[in-house]
């Protein structure tokens, strides 16, 4: 079996934007990889990787207004998993009927 040092992660060349991960014999513990395509050689470390970023996801539209009252709910603070201590969910409490918007997703990762 083969063994990924980041599983899930799609390596581009930098260069060409080839997918890295189809071409014969990628490894990504390797740290670079020579681009079959163009022999541009990419950086393959954690630091290449980007991420989603969650936060930018959720100022959007889909939180902006509360489940419970339906009134908006863009300026309330956001209360990230366990920063209250016993909520594993992030969650934004409306600061209009005090309802806890539960954002179910956010900040998650496979620690
Ligand atoms: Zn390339
Ligand atoms: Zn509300």
């Amino acid at each position: 079996m083969k063994k990924e040092k980041f599983p899930d992660i799609d390596w581009w060349c930098d260069n060409c934007r080839a997918y890295l991960n189809d071409q014969p014999g990628f490894m990504d513990s390797k740290g670079s990889w020579k681009c079959a395509e163009c022999g541009y050689t990419s950086s393959i470390t954690e630091a290449d990787i980007v991420y989603d970023s969650p936060a930018e996801e959720y100022s959007d539209a889909d939180f902006q207004t509360c489940t419970n009252c339906g009134r908006s709910i863009a300026d309330a603070n956001l209360t990230l998993p366990w920063e209250a201590g016993n909520n594993p969910s992030a969650y934004v409490r409306c600061p209009h009927c005090g309802y806890d918007n539960i954002l179910s997703g956010f900040g998650e990762d496979d620690d």
